[in-house]
């Protein structure tokens, strides 16, 4: 924040309140569990910010989930809403779980009680939530229900992400990758890539949800998607992998489909022209961010380059598209959602991806503009290009002059 501080005209005041989160919740959650024993889980919420809008950010079932990941993560959500312009603050909600150790009706109190302990402080015009890492539609339904039962009405505008039965976008299910997909198909003319001529090899880091929807899109425009990996371990194959049998095996199996086996770690440093780490943070760090080969890595993860890997990355060429541009996708159609809540409307698919990709494609230029005219890594444009947003609401509402 404060490097892209230098490169737009920012008020102090601005600063100062993103320096810190507006609220930050922690919640204890006690759960029967099916032996009859009972968990108590910690939960927690943040609305970082919400000068543009309401607070906006998904839940994430994690076994990692801490209270500073969650604060940086909000702080994320804030600038991601702004670099695509989208009327939301910025929030983030977790809750310390292995969810894969849960069984369905354990993993469903363990929902509606989140849910209920943090019911008084969200809502579709204070903190709308949405799913992140390993929280989906199922859950959000859930979720929902269980404000519903708290206020006594239907407000399907409190969390984004639901099943399209119950008050969902079409077009959500994929919007992450998607947005994704579309800054790529802008940038090729910039790289002068076509696939067509001359294939353009792709590492993926993470298949699930984003990372299954990207390696499609890519696969079925003529990349090659050249090595897959999931928290258990990755494959690769050279001749490029047969992504639409991958994705099936893996949703089928829970695991990658046979291949040559590499780890994660030879993945992030492989030779590709496109890295695409998709699952979660600090993948490449200073440890490996010297071994990377790909020339240009897009962020569909949250955070999955280390801060201070940013530098080693610049100095080797490499084109980082940041996360809180490359992602955005998913809280734009989250945004498209909570529109269609609140207004009682069901938008066409064809209507949810001319509007992402109008949105995507435009803040992109914007950013890759600002990035080239100040001679400036791309992450710090993204942020210039967010702060003016945010500085923009702030200074709405009155500041003190400064000199
Ligand atoms: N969890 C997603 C993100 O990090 C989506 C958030 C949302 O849709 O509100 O961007």
């Amino acid at each position: 924040m404060r490097a892209a501080a230098e490169i737009v005209p920012v008020h102090p005041e601005t600063l100062a309140r993103l320096s810190q989160p507006k609220q930050f919740l922690e919640v204890s959650l006690p759960v029967r569990m099916d032996d009859g024993s009972l968990r108590v889980f910690t939960g927690y919420r943040c609305a970082y910010d919400d000068s543009r809008g309401p607070a906006k950010g998904g839940i994430r079932f994690h076994q990692d989930v801490s209270i500073p990941e969650v604060k940086a993560l909000a702080f994320w959500m804030a600038f991601k809403c702004a670099v695509v312009g989208i009327p939301f603050g910025g929030g983030k909600g977790g809750v310390i779980v292995d969810p894969k150790k849960l069984s369905q009706g354990e993993l469903e109190r363990l929902s509606r009680a989140y849910m209920r302990a943090i019911a008084k402080n969200v809502g579709p015009a204070t903190d709308v939530p949405a799913p992140d890492v390993n929280t989906n539609a199922l859950i959000m339904a859930w979720m929902m229900d269980e404000y519903n039962k708290f206020t006594g009405s239907i407000e399907p505008g409190v969390i984004t992400g639901k099943p399209v039965a119950v008050g969902g976008s079409l077009g959500r299910d994929d919007a992450t990758a998607r947005g994704g997909f579309y800054i790529l198909r802008d940038l090729e003319k910039t790289l002068g890539w076509d696939p067509k001529a001359k294939p353009i090899k792709v590492a993926i880091h993470g298949f699930g949800n984003a990372g299954q929807h990207f390696a499609k899109f890519v696969h079925d425009v003529g990349y090659k998607v050249v090595a897959i990996g999931d928290s258990r371990g990755a494959i690769a194959n050279d001749a490029g992998i047969d992504i639409p049998a991958a994705i099936e095996h893996k949703n089928k199996t829970g695991a990658l489909p046979a291949g040559k086996a590499i780890s994660n770690a030879e993945l992030l440093e492989m030779d590709v022209d496109l890295l695409v780490p998709a699952a979660i943070e600090d993948v490449i760090t200073t440890r490996n961010a010297g071994k990377i080969r790909a020339k240009v890595i897009l962020e569909l993860a949250n955070g999955p380059v280390a801060a201070d890997a940013d530098a080693t990355l610049q100095q080797k060429n490499i084109l980082v598209i940041p996360d809180i541009l490359a992602n955005a996708g998913g809280v734009t159609v989250s945004y498209f959602e909570w529109t269609q809540n609140r207004a009682g409307f069901a938008w066409s698919l064809e209507d949810v991806h001319t509007r992402l990709k109008e949105i995507m494609v435009r803040e992109f230029r914007a950013v890759h503009a600002l990035a080239t005219q100040k001679n400036t890594p791309m992450r710090i444009a993204a942020y210039a290009h967010a702060l003016s947003r945010l500085d923009a609401a702030v200074r709405a509402f009155g500041v003190a002059s400064v000199r």
